[in-house]
């Protein structure tokens, strides 16, 4: 989960890392002097530029949540007439803000993967996840069963980065040096088909085998132990890996049968990426508990969400006068300009429609760039909608990685950023999730830079 130092240093000489004051995440060589960031200096559609005035594509939408591009401007409008209006108000106690009131209601129209009950505002993704287990202990203490606590989430899962959200997630870089994750976190198998199925293993065979090995792993704990289960519909900061076939089938009948929740990490996938609103729409997941984030305001104001179940909604409110309230939220959350933003986003999805556009462009997205599958350094290329993951390997074998010295993952990425065009780089995986408003020429060029760049890294 390594970050990587852009390699434009020369096109920032003076803007060295050790001149700066920011102590930037993800970021290794922070005190070095010969590491320079790449500084965005400003946006238009699908493009970004740097404060040198070269054009990139934004092949990975900031991070993963542009999907309206950088200059709408209906998003500015909304931003600027909320700034005017009420810049704040918080959402504590029986006050609140109408932004926050509308927006709530407009998530639980558009999710339509199950009914759900109410909405939780949050700031970020992993405040949000952060929040869905506060909220399930809460619930579960509500529900009369205190030891009902522990989470089951997934290797190479990423759902955040503050304690309880890097616990969740599934990637070591994310618990070494940390002391974690926290004890009532448990890791389940990571439903990547091409790199762990067994020989003469079919895609439903490998389902069933994870399915089986999530119930022993709640057997062995106590299922009444077991709280709830989260999961990525598609996985994104993992690798782009998406679940094989039957997988949601299954493991939701385990977890029906031993009545753990189950919670749908939507903060990638929600509002169209995968050409339907939800990843729950794509997958048949019907989930208790959903977290939003990115896309909810297209990125222009942090803002996140939880929804909720009628069923939890109901028992937090009815318990509250017994237990407490449910003392948990953010001076931020609801935040009226963010909220106004959101509503705005979710308005423009509908309006234009955007899964179907997102399912116009995706065909000639996926199969421009899985028509390099047969490069020697390629061991998988794999995606769905707007979002395409590409593992290079050594033999095109899962089993034969690249020396990590040897840096390939990294190299495909300056090359990227050489020819303009910006990507995620993790290890030897590289990522993109590109503006979801994208026209079919800009597809056409994110196809060409991706094939000139890995022709430089063969
Ligand atoms: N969950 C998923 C699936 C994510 O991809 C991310 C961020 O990439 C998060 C949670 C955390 O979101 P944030 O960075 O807004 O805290």
């Amino acid at each position: 989960f390594s970050s990587e130092p852009s390699l434009q240093a020369d096109s920032t000489e003076e803007i060295g890392f050790k001149g700066h004051g920011m102590l930037a995440p993800f970021t290794a060589g922070w005190q070095s002097t010969d590491v320079h960031p790449l500084v965005i200096d400003r946006s238009e559609g699908a493009y970004v530029y740097d404060i040198n005035g070269k054009k990139y594509i934004d092949a990975l939408a900031g991070l993963w949540c542009t999907a309206l591009g950088g200059s709408e401007p209906r998003l500015v409008k909304a931003a600027t007439e909320q700034l005017n209006k009420l810049p704040f108000y918080h959402s504590f106690w029986n006050r609140t803000t109408k932004p926050s009131l509308d927006l709530a209601n407009d998530v639980l129209n558009m999710f339509t993967a199950r009914e759900m009950g109410k909405v939780f505002f949050a700031n970020s993704g992993s405040e949000a996840n952060d929040s869905q287990v506060k909220l399930v202990w809460y619930y579960n203490n509500a529900m009369g069963r205190p030891d009902k606590k522990k989470f089951i989430a997934r290797s190479k899962s990423y759902h955040g980065s503050t304690l309880i959200s890097a616990s969740l997630s599934g990637l070591p870089a994310l618990h070494q040096k940390f002391d974690l994750p926290a004890p009532f976190v448990l890791h389940t198998d990571c439903p990547h088909y091409w790199r762990f199925h067994l020989p003469d293993e079919t895609e439903e065979e490998f389902s069933t085998r994870l399915a089986n090995n999530l119930e022993n792993l709640i057997l062995k704990e106590g299922p009444e132990t077991i709280a709830a289960f989260i999961a990525e519909p598609v996985m994104g900061a993992g690798g782009v890996i998406l679940p094989p076939k039957t997988y949601f089938e299954k493991i939701q009948a385990v977890l029906k049968k031993y009545d753990v929740l189950l919670i749908a990490d939507e903060v990638i996938t929600a509002f169209g990426r995968l050409g339907t609103m939800f990843g729950c729409d794509m997958y048949n997941i019907q989930p208790d508990l959903v977290s939003i984030a990115k896309a909810l305001s297209s990125a222009y104001m942090p803002i996140a969400a939880i929804l909720v179940s009628p069923e939890i909604a109901d028992v937090v409110h009815s318990q509250s006068s017994k237990l407490g309230s449910f003392a948990h939220g953010f001076t931020y959350s609801g935040h009226p300009v963010a909220c106004a933003v959101a509503i705005e986003a979710l308005k423009i999805y509908k309006e234009r429609n955007i899964t179907e556009h997102v399912n116009t462009i995706a065909p000639r997205f996926q199969e421009g760039i899985k028509a390099f599958s047969g490069s020697p350094i390629v061991g998988e290329i794999r995606g769905l909608g707007l979002i395409l993951g590409t593992e290079f390997v050594d033999n095109k074998s899962p089993n034969d990685p690249f020396p990590a010295e040897w840096g390939v993952g990294s190299i495909f990425g300056a090359e990227c950023e050489k020819r303009g065009m910006l990507i995620r780089v993790a290890g030897d995986n590289i990522m993109l999730s590109p503006p979801l408003i994208m026209t079919p020429d800009e597809v056409e060029e994110i196809v060409s830079k991706y094939g000139g760049a890995l022709k430089a890294t063969e």
